[in-house]
C-alpha cells in the first residue's frame, strides 16, 4: 500500500465539479431571464427560436456521436417526429401541447431505439446508410400520407400552451429546455451509461471484455439522441406554428451533424456554439448577398477552416486551452482486496472439446484443459498454434465451432462476452486494448463497474476507490489521472491488468503480458503475478517467456497446430520430447 503525500490545499475533483455546476446553473438562469425579458424584434426572435430548438437536437448528436461514436444521419427525421406530433396533435386532435410534446418524444425515442437495433449487424458506412434510408422514408411518408400529415402543405396554426402563448415566454421555455438538456447530457458522461458509451466509442471489444453490453449501450445512445431530436422538433413546431416536410429533409440532418462537429461533438456546450454559429454566420454574411455565390463560398470556407483547424470543434479547442493539470489523489489508497468467487467446484475454468475453425483453418481443434482453483496455469505453444483463439473463445469474443466452457462450475458457452465477464472472467489482450481517450483511472473504473462485482459499494470501497486500489496494486497509483496514451507500452499492459483485477474476476486470463517488456519490467510483472496468485485468484496465462512461465505456473497446457500436445505439471511437461521439439525444433 502506498500512501500519497497530502496534496496542497486545492480544489478537489468534487468541489471542482460543484463549481462548474454552479456556474452552469447561473448562466442558465440568466439566459432564461434574458429570453423572457429582453425585447427583440420578430426577426431576431425567430433566429433565436430556431437556434435554441436546433441546439437541443444537436445535443442528441453529442450523445450518439460524441459519447458513443455512432453515426446518425437521421436527426432531422426525429426532429420531424416531435414537430409533427405537436403540430397534428394540437391542431387536428386538440390535445394539450405538453402531452403532444411528450408523445412526440416517446415516438422519437422508440424509433431511435429501433434504428439502434440495426447496429447489431451493422457498423460504420452501413449504419450510416441505414440512418439515411430512415430519413428518406420518413420524408416520403410525410409528403405522401396526405390523409394523416397534410402532405406537402404541412400543418399550420399550431398552438402553444396558454401559459407560454407570448413569443417571449415561449422562447424562455425553449431556453430552459435547452439548459436542462445540456445539463443532463453533460452529466451523462459521468454516469454508468455514459461511461459505457465512451468505452464502446473507444474500443468495442475491450468494452465487452470489461462487462459492458455493447449492443444495448448503442441502442440506448440512439434512443436518447432521437428523444432529444423529438424534444427540439416539438418545441420548434410550437415556436413557428407551422411545419412542413421540406423543413426536415436529409440536408437538415447534415446541417445538424455539421453543427455538432463544428461546435465540438464531445460537449453540449459545443453543440450549442456550433448551432448558434451555423445559424448566425449566414445572417452575418447577408450583406454579401448582392454578389451571387460569394456568400455561399465564404460561408463554406468558414466552416471548412474551423473543422480543419479545430478537429475537436470550437469548444474542444477552447477546452484544451483551459485544461487544468491533473491533481494527484490526496487521500490514502486502500490496498486492493481480490476475493474470487468460489462455488466449491474443483475447477475455476474448464474447457472441453473446444474447437474453432476459420473456414478450413482449424485454429483450435478439440482442446481440453482444466484450470484448478487458485492455480497459475500457462497455455503455451509456437506462434499460430491457437492460444489467442482459445482465449477469445473462452472469453466469448468468438463462438466455438464445438465444445463447452465452464466458469466456476457454470456452463457459460452460450453467454455473450460481457455476460461472461459478469460471470467472472477478466482478461487482457495480446495487442493492448485500452480506452484511449480516457485516463488510467477511468479505464479501470469501467472494469470495476462490471455487474456482479461484490467488491464495490455497500460497505465496500466506491468505484473510484476500488479502481485506485487496483491501479496502485499494479504500481501506477500515483499516475491514475494521466491519459492512458501517455504511458509506456509496459505500463499500458499493467493498466489492462488493473482493469481486469478491478472487476474482481474469478479467473484472470492474460494474453502475452510480458511481450514487449524489458527485463526489469518482466521482473516486476513476475512479482505482480505472484501477488495476485497469493490472494487466491486463478490465472490462465499465455506467454513465450519460459523463465516467467516456469517461474509462476504450476501447470502447463501446450498447443501445436490447434491441438493439445501436452498437459501436466510445468516441470514434467517442459521435459517432454515433443514439447521440446515443437518449441526448439526436432533436435
Ligand atoms: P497464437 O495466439 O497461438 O499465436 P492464434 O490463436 O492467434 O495463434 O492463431 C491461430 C491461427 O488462427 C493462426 O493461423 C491465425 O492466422 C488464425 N486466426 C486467428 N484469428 C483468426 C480470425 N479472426 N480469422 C481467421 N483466422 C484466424
Ligand atoms: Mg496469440
Amino acid at each position: 500500500m502506498s500512501v500519497e503525500p497530502a496534496a496542497p490545499p486545492t480544489l478537489s475533483g468534487l468541489s471542482r465539479s460543484t463549481v462548474g455546476q454552479g456556474l452552469y446553473a447561473m448562466a442558465a438562469v440568466v439566459a432564461v431571464i434574458c429570453a423572457a425579458t429582453v425585447r427583440t424584434d420578430g426577426y431576431v426572435a425567430n433566429i433565436l427560436m430556431q437556434a435554441v430548438t436546433y441546439a437541443i437536437a444537436v445535443c442528441g448528436l453529442s450523445v450518439v456521436l460524441g459519447l458513443c461514436g455512432q453515426i446518425n444521419l437521421a436527426q432531422a427525421a426525429f426532429f420531424a417526429l416531435g414537430a409533427y406530433a405537436v403540430g397534428l396533435g394540437t391542431v387536428d386532435y386538440d390535445i394539450p401541447f405538453f402531452i403532444c410534446l411528450a408523445g412526440g418524444m416517446g415516438v422519437a425515442f422508440a424509433a431511435g431505439g429501433l434504428l439502434g437495433l440495426s447496429t447489431l449487424r451493422l457498423g460504420g458506412h452501413y449504419l450510416a446508410m441505414v440512418t439515411i434510408s430512415f430519413q428518406q422514408i420518413l420524408t416520403v411518408v410525410l409528403i405522401n400520407a396526405i390523409q394523416i400529415t397534410n402532405g406537402p402543405d404541412g400543418v399550420s396554426g399550431i398552438k402553444r400552451p396558454d401559459l407560454f402563448a407570448s413569443s417571449q415566454a415561449y422562447l424562455a421555455l425553449a431556453v430552459a429546455a435547452l439548459a436542462i438538456t445540456g445539463y443532463l447530457v453533460w452529466r451523462l458522461a459521468g454516469t454508468r451509461l455514459g461511461r459505457a458509451m465512451r468505452a464502446v466509442r473507444d474500443n468495442e471489444i475491450a468494452a465487452s471484455a470489461a462487462g459492458v453490453d455493447v449492443y444495448r449501450t448503442k441502442v440506448a445512445a440512439f434512443a436518447i439522441c432521437a428523444l432529444l431530436g423529438g424534444l427540439g422538433g416539438g418545441l420548434f413546431a410550437g415556436g413557428f406554428a407551422y411545419v412542413s416536410p421540406d423543413q426536415f429533409a436529409f440536408s437538415d440532418s447534415i446541417v445538424f451533424l455539421t453543427m455538432a462537429l463544428l461546435g465540438g461533438v464531445a460537449s453540449p456546450v459545443g453543440s450549442t456554439i456550433g448551432t448558434g454559429l451555423l445559424i448566425l454566420i449566414p445572417e452575418w454574411l447577408r450583406f454579401l448577398k448582392s454578389v451571387p455565390g460569394l456568400y455561399l463560398a465564404i460561408y463554406g470556407l468558414a466552416v471548412i477552416l474551423i473543422v480543419v483547424f479545430m478537429a475537436d470543434g470550437i469548444w474542444g479547442f477552447i477546452a484544451r486551452l483551459f485544461r487544468r493539470p491533473a491533481i494527484a489523489p490526496s487521500s490514502p489508497i486502500a490496498p486492493l482486496v481480490l476475493k474470487p468467487a468460489d462455488s466449491g467446484a474443483p475447477a475455476a475454468l474448464e474447457v472441453r472439446g473446444l474447437a474453432k475453425y476459420f473456414g478450413g483453418l482449424k485454429a483450435v481443434d478439440g482442446v481440453d484443459f482444466t484450470v484448478r482453483r487458485g492455480a497459475v496455469h500457462a497455455l503455451i505453444g509456437p506462434n499460430g498454434s491457437g492460444k489467442t483463439t482459445t482465449l477469445n473463445v473462452v472469453s466469448g469474443l468468438y463462438r466455438p465451432t464445438a465444445g463447452r466452457i465452464f466458469v466456476d462450475g457454470v456452463d457459460v458457452t452460450a453467454l455473450s462476452a460481457h455476460k461472461r465477464t459478469i460471470a467472472g472472467l477478466g482478461r487482457t489482450f495480446q495487442n493492448i486494448r485500452l480506452f484511449r481517450s480516457m485516463t488510467a483511472l477511468e479505464n479501470v473504473v469501467i472494469g470495476a463497474e462490471r455487474g456482479g462485482n461484490t467488491q464495490v459499494g455497500r460497505g465496500h470501497p466506491t468505484l473510484q476507490e476500488r479502481a485506485r486500489a487496483a491501479l496502485d496494486f499494479v504500481g501506477l497509483g500515483a499516475r491514475s489521472d494521466d491519459l492512458v496514451t501517455r504511458f509506456s507500452y509496459g505500463h499500458q499492459r499493467l493498466i489492462e491488468i488493473a482493469r481486469a483485477l478491478a472487476s474482481n474476476p474469478t479467473v484472470l486470463l492474460l494474453d502475452e503480458p510480458a511481450a514487449g517488456l524489458n527485463s526489469s519490467e518482466k521482473k516486476s510483472l513476475h512479482d505482480l503475478l505472484e501477488r495476485i496468485a497469493a490472494q487466491g485468484l486463478t490465472i490462465l496465462i499465455i506467454d513465450h517467456d519460459m523463465t516467467l512461465v516456469a517461474g509462476v505456473a504450476q501447470h502447463l497446457t501446450v498447443l501445436n497446430f490447434g491441438r493439445r500436445i501436452a498437459d501436466g505439471d510445468t516441470l514434467d511437461v517442459l521435459r517432454q520430447p515433443d514439447v521440446i521439439a515443437a518449441y526448439l525444433g526436432a533436435e
